[in-house]
Protein backbone atom coordinates (compact mmCIF):
# COMPACT_ATOMS: atom_id res chain seq x y z
CA UNK A 1 0.00 0.00 0.00
CA UNK A 2 1.30 3.45 -0.93
CA UNK A 3 1.58 5.61 2.11
CA UNK A 4 -0.92 8.60 2.29
CA UNK A 5 2.22 10.96 2.97
CA UNK A 6 3.70 9.74 -0.51
CA UNK A 7 1.44 10.63 -2.51
CA UNK A 8 0.31 13.88 -0.93
CA UNK A 9 3.80 15.03 -0.12
CA UNK A 10 5.36 13.88 -3.74
CA UNK A 11 4.06 16.45 -5.87
CA UNK A 12 6.07 19.44 -3.80
CA UNK A 13 9.39 17.45 -3.40
CA UNK A 14 12.19 18.90 -5.68
CA UNK A 15 14.34 16.01 -5.83
CA UNK A 16 18.45 15.81 -6.24
CA UNK A 17 20.41 15.72 -9.35
CA UNK A 18 16.97 14.72 -11.37
CA UNK A 19 15.39 15.55 -14.31
CA UNK A 20 12.25 15.72 -12.81
CA UNK A 21 10.17 15.23 -15.99
CA UNK A 22 11.76 11.99 -16.64
CA UNK A 23 12.69 10.47 -13.68
CA UNK A 24 10.96 7.64 -12.23
CA UNK A 25 9.43 8.18 -8.55
CA UNK A 26 11.76 7.67 -5.69
CA UNK A 27 10.79 4.87 -3.37
CA UNK A 28 9.45 5.57 -0.24
CA UNK A 29 11.36 4.06 2.85
CA UNK A 30 10.05 3.58 6.39
CA UNK A 31 13.02 1.91 8.12
CA UNK A 32 16.66 1.12 8.27
CA UNK A 33 18.62 -1.40 9.98
CA UNK A 34 21.83 -3.11 9.61
CA UNK A 35 22.93 -3.12 5.97
CA UNK A 36 19.21 -3.02 4.74
CA UNK A 37 17.01 0.02 3.68
CA UNK A 38 12.91 -1.55 4.29
CA UNK A 39 10.50 -0.10 2.23
CA UNK A 40 6.81 1.03 2.75
CA UNK A 41 5.59 -2.29 1.03
CA UNK A 42 7.65 -4.43 2.91
CA UNK A 43 10.41 -5.46 0.82
CA UNK A 44 13.93 -5.04 2.48
CA UNK A 45 17.03 -3.81 -0.02
CA UNK A 46 20.36 -4.69 0.86
CA UNK A 47 22.46 -1.50 0.46
CA UNK A 48 25.44 -1.38 -1.86
CA UNK A 49 26.30 2.24 -1.50
CA UNK A 50 25.70 3.18 2.25
CA UNK A 51 23.56 6.03 1.54
CA UNK A 52 25.82 7.79 -0.19
CA UNK A 53 29.37 6.60 1.45
CA UNK A 54 27.98 7.62 4.59
CA UNK A 55 26.75 4.88 6.91
CA UNK A 56 30.23 2.76 7.46
CA UNK A 57 28.65 1.30 10.65
CA UNK A 58 25.17 0.28 9.51
CA UNK A 59 22.26 1.81 9.93
CA UNK A 60 21.19 2.20 13.48
CA UNK A 61 24.13 1.46 15.26
CA UNK A 62 22.76 0.99 18.89
CA UNK A 63 26.23 2.98 20.30
CA UNK A 64 25.56 6.20 18.22
CA UNK A 65 21.60 6.05 18.91
CA UNK A 66 22.11 5.74 22.00
CA UNK A 67 24.94 8.60 22.13
CA UNK A 68 22.28 10.98 20.18
CA UNK A 69 19.61 10.13 22.53
CA UNK A 70 21.85 11.33 25.12
CA UNK A 71 22.08 14.79 23.79
CA UNK A 72 18.92 15.05 22.45
CA UNK A 73 17.80 15.26 25.94
CA UNK A 74 20.21 17.70 27.33
CA UNK A 75 20.92 19.52 24.44
CA UNK A 76 19.70 19.45 20.96
CA UNK A 77 21.88 22.39 19.99
CA UNK A 78 22.89 25.72 21.10
CA UNK A 79 25.08 28.26 19.09
CA UNK A 80 29.25 27.87 18.96
CA UNK A 81 29.59 31.71 19.05
CA UNK A 82 30.77 32.84 22.44
CA UNK A 83 29.85 29.20 23.61
CA UNK A 84 32.10 25.88 23.88
CA UNK A 85 30.86 22.32 24.90
CA UNK A 86 32.08 18.86 25.77
CA UNK A 87 31.18 17.08 22.36
CA UNK A 88 32.67 19.38 19.99
CA UNK A 89 35.60 19.97 22.24
CA UNK A 90 36.86 16.59 23.06
CA UNK A 91 35.76 15.71 18.88
CA UNK A 92 38.05 18.21 18.19
CA UNK A 93 40.88 16.80 20.60
CA UNK A 94 40.10 13.31 19.08
CA UNK A 95 39.97 14.41 15.29
CA UNK A 96 43.52 16.03 16.09
CA UNK A 97 45.18 13.05 17.54
CA UNK A 98 43.67 10.03 14.75
CA UNK A 99 44.53 12.23 11.29
CA UNK A 100 48.39 13.19 9.78
CA UNK A 101 50.80 14.91 12.02
CA UNK A 102 50.03 18.51 12.58
CA UNK A 103 46.65 18.85 11.57
CA UNK A 104 45.53 20.58 15.23
CA UNK A 105 43.09 22.74 14.25
CA UNK A 106 39.82 22.13 13.74
CA UNK A 107 36.26 23.85 11.96
CA UNK A 108 32.87 22.47 12.23
CA UNK A 109 30.89 23.00 9.91
CA UNK A 110 27.14 21.45 8.45
CA UNK A 111 28.02 19.32 5.65
CA UNK A 112 30.78 18.29 3.51
CA UNK A 113 30.38 21.15 0.65
CA UNK A 114 30.97 23.81 3.06
CA UNK A 115 33.80 22.38 4.61
CA UNK A 116 35.26 22.33 1.33
CA UNK A 117 34.30 26.21 1.21
CA UNK A 118 35.75 26.90 4.94
CA UNK A 119 38.95 25.19 3.75
CA UNK A 120 39.40 27.49 0.03
CA UNK A 121 38.44 30.47 2.69
CA UNK A 122 41.35 29.21 4.69
CA UNK A 123 43.91 29.20 2.05
CA UNK A 124 43.03 32.57 0.61
CA UNK A 125 42.96 34.44 3.46
CA UNK A 126 46.16 32.67 5.04
CA UNK A 127 47.86 34.08 2.12
CA UNK A 128 46.24 37.67 2.21
CA UNK A 129 47.40 37.54 6.19
CA UNK A 130 50.65 36.94 4.78
CA UNK A 131 50.84 39.54 2.62
CA UNK A 132 50.25 37.78 -0.37
CA UNK A 133 46.70 38.74 -1.48
CA UNK A 134 47.90 37.14 -5.34
CA UNK A 135 47.34 33.83 -4.50
CA UNK A 136 43.78 32.99 -4.86
CA UNK A 137 43.02 30.99 -7.57
CA UNK A 138 43.15 27.32 -6.47
CA UNK A 139 45.10 24.05 -8.96
CA UNK A 140 42.44 21.29 -8.85
CA UNK A 141 41.91 18.28 -10.54
CA UNK A 142 39.96 16.50 -13.78
CA UNK A 143 37.04 13.99 -12.57
CA UNK A 144 37.05 15.97 -9.42
CA UNK A 145 34.46 16.77 -7.26
CA UNK A 146 34.76 18.81 -4.04
CA UNK A 147 30.68 19.36 -3.48
CA UNK A 148 27.78 21.45 -4.60
CA UNK A 149 28.54 24.84 -3.65
CA UNK A 150 29.82 27.61 -5.70
CA UNK A 151 33.40 27.58 -4.35
CA UNK A 152 33.74 23.74 -4.18
CA UNK A 153 31.83 23.70 -7.99
CA UNK A 154 34.81 25.88 -8.70
CA UNK A 155 37.42 23.40 -8.13
CA UNK A 156 35.43 20.14 -9.60
CA UNK A 157 35.96 18.92 -12.93
CA UNK A 158 34.22 21.89 -15.13
CA UNK A 159 33.46 19.86 -18.04
CA UNK A 160 32.01 16.36 -16.85
CA UNK A 161 31.03 17.11 -13.07
CA UNK A 162 27.51 18.10 -12.54
CA UNK A 163 27.80 21.18 -12.57
CA UNK A 164 28.67 21.78 -16.61
CA UNK A 165 25.23 24.39 -15.97
CA UNK A 166 27.19 26.50 -13.80
CA UNK A 167 30.46 26.20 -15.64
CA UNK A 168 30.66 29.86 -16.65
CA UNK A 169 29.12 31.18 -13.65
CA UNK A 170 32.21 30.20 -11.45
CA UNK A 171 35.75 31.43 -10.58
CA UNK A 172 37.86 29.82 -13.31
CA UNK A 173 40.64 27.74 -11.61
CA UNK A 174 43.39 26.08 -13.06
CA UNK A 175 42.34 22.70 -14.09
CA UNK A 176 44.99 19.84 -14.67
CA UNK A 177 44.96 15.91 -15.00
CA UNK A 178 46.59 13.70 -12.32
CA UNK A 179 50.05 13.48 -13.35
CA UNK A 180 50.79 10.00 -14.24
CA UNK A 181 53.97 9.32 -15.40
CA UNK A 182 57.42 10.91 -15.15
CA UNK A 183 56.72 13.15 -18.34
CA UNK A 184 53.54 14.39 -16.95
CA UNK A 185 55.37 15.27 -13.77
CA UNK A 186 57.62 17.26 -15.19
CA UNK A 187 54.66 18.98 -16.95
CA UNK A 188 53.07 19.46 -13.62
CA UNK A 189 56.34 20.77 -12.12
CA UNK A 190 57.01 23.12 -14.53
CA UNK A 191 53.07 24.52 -14.56
CA UNK A 192 53.40 25.29 -10.70
CA UNK A 193 56.79 27.00 -11.27
CA UNK A 194 55.07 29.30 -13.62
CA UNK A 195 51.58 29.86 -11.98
CA UNK A 196 52.55 29.19 -8.20
CA UNK A 197 52.38 33.05 -7.86
CA UNK A 198 48.73 32.70 -8.20
CA UNK A 199 47.91 29.95 -6.43
CA UNK A 200 46.63 29.60 -3.22
CA UNK A 201 46.72 25.67 -2.74
CA UNK A 202 45.61 22.78 -4.53
CA UNK A 203 43.14 20.51 -3.57
CA UNK A 204 42.25 16.68 -3.66
CA UNK A 205 40.32 13.52 -3.27
CA UNK A 206 43.37 11.25 -2.23
CA UNK A 207 44.04 8.14 -3.87
CA UNK A 208 40.07 7.73 -5.05
CA UNK A 209 38.04 10.65 -6.96
CA UNK A 210 34.29 9.52 -5.98
CA UNK A 211 31.74 11.35 -7.44
CA UNK A 212 33.20 12.80 -10.87
CA UNK A 213 33.77 8.64 -12.04
CA UNK A 214 35.24 6.89 -9.48
CA UNK A 215 39.17 6.88 -10.56
CA UNK A 216 42.10 5.53 -8.70
CA UNK A 217 45.73 6.91 -8.31
CA UNK A 218 48.74 4.97 -6.32
CA UNK A 219 49.94 6.51 -2.90
CA UNK A 220 53.42 6.92 -5.09
CA UNK A 221 51.36 9.78 -7.36
CA UNK A 222 49.99 11.06 -4.09
CA UNK A 223 53.25 11.53 -2.30
CA UNK A 224 54.76 12.73 -5.36
CA UNK A 225 51.88 15.71 -6.27
CA UNK A 226 52.20 17.05 -2.41
CA UNK A 227 56.16 17.11 -3.00
CA UNK A 228 55.80 19.57 -5.85
CA UNK A 229 53.30 21.22 -4.13
CA UNK A 230 55.36 22.02 -1.12
CA UNK A 231 57.81 22.83 -3.58
CA UNK A 232 56.00 25.60 -4.56
CA UNK A 233 54.88 27.08 -1.90
CA UNK A 234 51.25 26.01 -2.53
CA UNK A 235 48.93 24.94 0.14
CA UNK A 236 47.69 21.06 0.32
CA UNK A 237 44.30 20.53 0.45
CA UNK A 238 42.81 16.66 0.79
CA UNK A 239 39.47 16.28 0.74
CA UNK A 240 38.88 12.88 2.41
CA UNK A 241 34.97 13.50 3.02
CA UNK A 242 35.07 10.24 0.96
CA UNK A 243 38.15 8.18 1.35
CA UNK A 244 38.27 9.04 5.28
CA UNK A 245 37.38 6.73 8.01
CA UNK A 246 38.87 3.89 6.10
CA UNK A 247 36.99 3.67 2.43
CA UNK A 248 40.44 3.27 0.97
CA UNK A 249 41.74 0.72 3.50
CA UNK A 250 43.53 3.28 5.85
CA UNK A 251 41.97 5.11 8.09
CA UNK A 252 42.23 7.95 5.72
CA UNK A 253 43.90 8.29 2.31
CA UNK A 254 46.75 10.40 2.90
CA UNK A 255 48.17 7.75 5.51
CA UNK A 256 48.93 5.79 2.54
CA UNK A 257 51.03 7.73 0.74
CA UNK A 258 52.96 9.29 4.02
CA UNK A 259 52.01 12.69 3.65
CA UNK A 260 50.67 15.33 5.98
CA UNK A 261 48.19 17.65 4.18
CA UNK A 262 47.72 21.76 5.38
CA UNK A 263 44.49 21.45 5.45
CA UNK A 264 42.14 18.10 5.35
CA UNK A 265 38.08 18.06 5.27
CA UNK A 266 36.11 15.68 6.81
CA UNK A 267 31.97 14.83 6.01
CA UNK A 268 29.79 11.99 5.07
CA UNK A 269 31.42 8.95 7.25
CA UNK A 270 32.17 11.38 10.44
CA UNK A 271 28.92 10.88 12.33
CA UNK A 272 28.65 7.18 11.23
CA UNK A 273 26.34 8.62 8.60
CA UNK A 274 24.07 9.35 11.10
CA UNK A 275 23.36 13.29 11.26
CA UNK A 276 25.60 16.21 9.21
CA UNK A 277 28.66 17.17 9.87
CA UNK A 278 31.84 18.70 8.11
CA UNK A 279 34.93 19.05 9.73
CA UNK A 280 38.00 21.51 8.38
CA UNK A 281 41.43 20.48 10.20
CA UNK A 282 44.31 22.75 9.64
CA UNK A 283 48.36 22.44 10.65
CA UNK A 284 48.85 24.82 13.96
CA UNK A 285 51.27 26.92 11.10
CA UNK A 286 48.20 28.19 9.03
CA UNK A 287 46.33 28.83 12.44
CA UNK A 288 48.93 30.98 13.28
CA UNK A 289 48.77 33.59 10.09
CA UNK A 290 45.26 34.31 11.56
CA UNK A 291 46.81 35.40 14.77
CA UNK A 292 47.12 39.63 15.13
CA UNK A 293 45.97 42.39 16.70
CA UNK A 294 44.20 43.16 12.98
CA UNK A 295 40.70 42.07 13.51
CA UNK A 296 40.51 42.15 9.71
CA UNK A 297 42.60 38.92 9.79
CA UNK A 298 40.55 37.18 11.76
CA UNK A 299 38.53 33.94 9.90
CA UNK A 300 35.14 35.03 9.41
CA UNK A 301 32.91 31.75 9.03
CA UNK A 302 30.45 30.56 11.27
CA UNK A 303 27.51 28.60 10.27
CA UNK A 304 24.44 28.87 12.68
CA UNK A 305 24.76 25.19 13.44
CA UNK A 306 28.69 24.96 13.33
CA UNK A 307 29.09 22.09 15.74
CA UNK A 308 25.86 21.04 16.51
CA UNK A 309 25.96 19.04 19.93
CA UNK A 310 24.01 16.38 18.37
CA UNK A 311 26.28 15.61 15.46
CA UNK A 312 29.55 16.39 17.69
CA UNK A 313 28.14 13.31 19.99
CA UNK A 314 27.28 10.92 17.11
CA UNK A 315 30.92 11.48 15.73
CA UNK A 316 32.20 10.59 19.61
CA UNK A 317 29.90 7.38 19.53
CA UNK A 318 31.30 6.76 15.81
CA UNK A 319 34.91 7.10 16.77
CA UNK A 320 34.11 5.06 19.78
CA UNK A 321 32.77 2.46 17.58
CA UNK A 322 35.80 3.03 15.42
CA UNK A 323 38.19 2.00 18.46
CA UNK A 324 36.31 -1.19 19.36
CA UNK A 325 35.12 -2.67 16.43
CA UNK A 326 37.51 -4.73 13.42
CA UNK A 327 36.60 -1.79 10.74
CA UNK A 328 40.73 -2.56 9.23
CA UNK A 329 40.24 -6.46 9.34
CA UNK A 330 36.29 -5.66 7.62
CA UNK A 331 37.74 -3.55 4.80
CA UNK A 332 40.68 -5.75 4.08
CA UNK A 333 38.09 -8.86 3.68
CA UNK A 334 35.90 -6.47 1.71
CA UNK A 335 38.59 -5.83 -0.62
CA UNK A 336 39.20 -9.25 -1.04
CA UNK A 337 35.86 -10.08 -1.86
CA UNK A 338 35.70 -7.32 -4.39
CA UNK A 339 38.18 -7.88 -6.39
CA UNK A 340 37.38 -11.76 -6.61
CA UNK A 341 33.31 -11.36 -7.52
CA UNK A 342 33.32 -8.43 -9.30
CA UNK A 343 36.68 -10.05 -11.84
CA UNK A 344 34.00 -12.40 -13.44
CA UNK A 345 32.65 -8.48 -14.93
CA UNK A 346 35.84 -8.27 -16.96
CA UNK A 347 35.08 -11.00 -19.27
CA UNK A 348 31.09 -9.19 -19.93
CA UNK A 349 30.05 -7.41 -23.11
CA UNK A 350 30.74 -3.38 -22.78
CA UNK A 351 32.91 -3.54 -19.38
CA UNK A 352 36.42 -2.30 -19.55
CA UNK A 353 37.63 -2.46 -16.44
CA UNK A 354 37.30 -3.86 -13.02
CA UNK A 355 38.94 -2.44 -9.81
CA UNK A 356 38.92 -2.71 -6.21
CA UNK A 357 40.37 -0.06 -3.16
CA UNK A 358 39.61 -0.57 0.04
CA UNK A 359 36.06 -0.96 0.84
CA UNK A 360 35.17 0.26 -3.10
CA UNK A 361 34.58 -1.70 -6.30
CA UNK A 362 34.15 -0.51 -9.62
CA UNK A 363 32.78 -1.71 -12.97
CA UNK A 364 33.59 0.79 -15.73
CA UNK A 365 31.40 0.91 -18.66
CA UNK A 366 32.79 1.45 -22.30
CA UNK A 367 29.70 4.33 -22.39
CA UNK A 368 27.54 5.87 -20.06
CA UNK A 369 24.42 3.11 -19.13
CA UNK A 370 21.02 3.48 -19.47
CA UNK A 371 20.59 4.56 -15.68
CA UNK A 372 16.60 4.16 -16.25
CA UNK A 373 17.32 0.97 -17.50
CA UNK A 374 19.41 -0.39 -14.78
CA UNK A 375 18.43 1.09 -11.54
CA UNK A 376 15.21 -0.84 -11.21
CA UNK A 377 16.67 -4.32 -12.02
CA UNK A 378 18.66 -3.76 -9.38
CA UNK A 379 15.66 -3.34 -7.06
CA UNK A 380 14.26 -6.76 -8.33
CA UNK A 381 17.22 -8.35 -6.89
CA UNK A 382 16.59 -6.99 -3.57
CA UNK A 383 19.83 -4.64 -3.81
CA UNK A 384 19.83 -0.67 -3.79
CA UNK A 385 22.65 0.14 -6.14
CA UNK A 386 23.08 3.43 -8.25
CA UNK A 387 25.33 3.47 -11.21
CA UNK A 388 25.90 6.81 -13.01
CA UNK A 389 27.40 7.87 -16.17
CA UNK A 390 29.66 4.78 -17.23
CA UNK A 391 30.20 3.53 -13.63
CA UNK A 392 28.51 0.37 -11.47
CA UNK A 393 30.24 0.78 -8.38
CA UNK A 394 29.73 -0.45 -4.65
CA UNK A 395 30.36 1.50 -1.59
CA UNK A 396 29.07 -0.78 1.41
CA UNK A 397 28.98 -0.39 4.87
CA UNK A 398 31.92 -1.73 6.36
CA UNK A 399 30.03 -4.15 8.56
CA UNK A 400 28.48 -5.60 5.26
CA UNK A 401 28.26 -9.17 5.82
CA UNK A 402 30.17 -11.64 3.00
CA UNK A 403 26.34 -13.24 2.31
CA UNK A 404 24.84 -10.30 1.75
CA UNK A 405 28.06 -8.56 -0.31
CA UNK A 406 27.73 -11.81 -2.64
CA UNK A 407 23.84 -10.76 -3.61
CA UNK A 408 25.58 -7.19 -4.34
CA UNK A 409 28.52 -8.73 -6.44
CA UNK A 410 26.30 -11.09 -8.35
CA UNK A 411 23.54 -8.54 -8.69
CA UNK A 412 25.73 -6.48 -10.72
CA UNK A 413 27.03 -9.43 -13.06
CA UNK A 414 24.03 -10.44 -13.56
CA UNK A 415 22.61 -6.89 -14.68
CA UNK A 416 25.12 -6.02 -16.79
CA UNK A 417 24.93 -9.36 -18.31
CA UNK A 418 21.16 -9.15 -18.91
CA UNK A 419 21.64 -5.77 -20.06
CA UNK A 420 24.32 -7.07 -22.92
CA UNK A 421 21.98 -9.26 -24.25
CA UNK A 422 19.02 -6.83 -24.37
CA UNK A 423 21.44 -5.00 -26.76
C1 LIG B 1 30.18 14.17 -0.96
C2 LIG B 1 31.43 14.91 -1.13
C3 LIG B 1 31.49 16.29 -0.86
C4 LIG B 1 30.28 17.10 -0.46
O1 LIG B 1 29.75 16.72 0.77
P1 LIG B 1 28.24 17.13 1.10
O2 LIG B 1 28.06 16.69 2.53
O3 LIG B 1 27.39 16.37 0.14
O4 LIG B 1 28.10 18.59 0.94
C5 LIG B 1 32.70 16.93 -1.01
N1 LIG B 1 33.80 16.26 -1.40
C6 LIG B 1 33.78 14.93 -1.67
C7 LIG B 1 35.03 14.24 -2.07
C8 LIG B 1 32.59 14.22 -1.57
O5 LIG B 1 32.56 12.93 -1.88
Amino acid sequence: MTPYWFTNGLPHIWRPYCQMKTETPPLPVVATQGCRIRLADGRELIDGIASWWSVCHGYNHPHIVQALEEQLRVMPHVMFGGLVHEPALKLAKRLTEITPAGLSRVFFADSGSVAVEVALKLALQYWRNKGKPKKDRFLCFKDGYHGDTLGAMSVSDPEKSLHKAFRNSVIKQYVVDIPADEYSFAEFDALLAGVHGNIAGLIIEPLVQGAGGMRFHSADILAEIHRIAKKHNILFIADEIATGFYRTGNLFACNEAGIAPDIMCLGKALTGGTITLGATLAQEEIFEAFLDDDPDKAFMHGPTFMANPLACAAANASLDIFEKEPRLKQVEAIEAQLARELEPCRDLPGVVDVRVKGAIGVVQMEASVDVRALRPKFIEHGVWVRPFKDIVYLMPPLVIAPEELAVLTGSIFSVIASEAKQS
